[in-house]
């Protein structure tokens, strides 16, 4: 294992960058960080950068507009780097490029990643790849652009510094990138904070429908085809939902169910204190952290609601 992103790079001319499906800003901000980090400081290497469509918000990131978002071409790369992705499959389109790189590194955060790539450097305890990305980078050749990118990955998956996910490294880390001249405020307001009017109705409406089970220590809702389509939403614009219904008082764990396709529901799952969500994300093939995971499940919403509660009551009478 090298310890620097240079270490890849011998003899290769080209390179390709994915990050999971759906993505988030952990996602978006670590591919387009090292994109942009190569583009720079290894202008010999020809860099493409596969990814689903990103929400409007991270198109703030240098270079958004540079992303592949079809897997048409059959192209071989000399190495693949995998961002934020904890399973193989998780890569989506750009699985075909794992497949046929000479050489892949998966880069990450995620407990759940079992080392799916030829190398790879995963450590749970960092708040995000992002994180784990600038230990890879020369901070002396990280520019403006690739450090908001950072930026954006860490504080979408630190809920702003708030999660228990935060350490001291990730305050150094956020440090050297504020003594770049990110334009922090500004970012944390517009990609974190702010919420289009549709957004702000999709959360409300979520909350008015959620219910509460196992006297009050568990919250679920759910955001069905119905809704989604009435507000013309993505799955994406529930984005920070799940942590308002998480800090709901006496709350243990918060479940959110969106449907994205005919009895097929992304779950997401948030917990405070004990339980384990990433166990129980896992018996659904999905993966996460302890604290906050996730997974697509089928059938019908009591169906999966269900099965979810079912563990996640095994786990909170084991703390009774
Ligand atoms: P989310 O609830 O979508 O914000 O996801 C919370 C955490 O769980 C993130 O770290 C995701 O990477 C992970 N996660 C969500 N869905 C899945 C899935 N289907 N498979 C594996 N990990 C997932
Ligand atoms: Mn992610
Ligand atoms: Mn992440």
């Amino acid at each position: 294992m090298h310890d620097k992103i240079g270490g890849y790079l011998e003899n290769v001319t080209t390179a390709v960058i994915a990050g999971h499906t759906r993505p988030d800003g952990d996602c978006a901000g670590s591919t387009l960080a090292l994109y942009n980090y190569l583009r720079d400081n290894y202008p010999q290497v020809h860099v493409d950068l596969y990814l689903e469509p990103v929400a409007e918000v991270y198109k703030v990131i240098k270079n958004a507009d540079q992303i592949i978002s079809d897997y048409d071409r059959d192209e071989t790369y000399d190495v693949f780097f995998a961002l934020d992705s904890s399973d193989k499959e998780r890569l989506a389109g750009a699985v075909k490029y794992f497949d046929t790189a000479k050489r892949t590194v998966c880069i990450d955060h995620h407990i759940s990643n079992e080392g799916y790539a030829d190398e790879n450097i995963v450590f749970p305890k960092a708040s995000s790849t992002c994180e784990v990305l600038a230990t890879l980078m020369d901070m002396d050749t990280v520019d403006v652009d690739v450090a908001e990118a950072l930026y954006i990955g860490i504080i979408c998956d630190t809920g702003c510094f708030k999660h228990s996910n935060t350490s001291e490294q990730t305050m150094n880390i956020t440090g050297k990138l504020i003594s770049k001249g990110i334009r922090f405020s500004k970012l944390t307001d517009e990609v974190f904070y702010q919420k289009t009017y549709m957004q702000n109705q999709l959360l409300g409406r979520c909350l008015l429908e959620s219910f509460l089970v196992f006297s009050g220590k568990c919250i679920v809702s759910v955001a069905d085809r119905k809704v989604m389509d009435f507000y013309e939403a993505q799955s994406s614009d529930l984005e920070g939902v799940i942590d308002q219904m998480r800090i709901t008082k006496g709350v243990e764990v918060a479940v959110l169910l969106t449907e994205i396709g005919d009895r097929k529901y992304k779950v997401s799952m948030r917990s405070n204190e004990f339980v384990d969500v990433a166990k129980i994300a896992g018996i659904y093939g999905g993966g996460g952290h302890i604290r906050a995971a996730g997974c697509t499940m089928s059938g019908t919403k009591y169906d999966v609601i269900n099965n979810l509660t079912m563990f996640i009551e095994e786990q909170l009478i084991q703390n009774d």
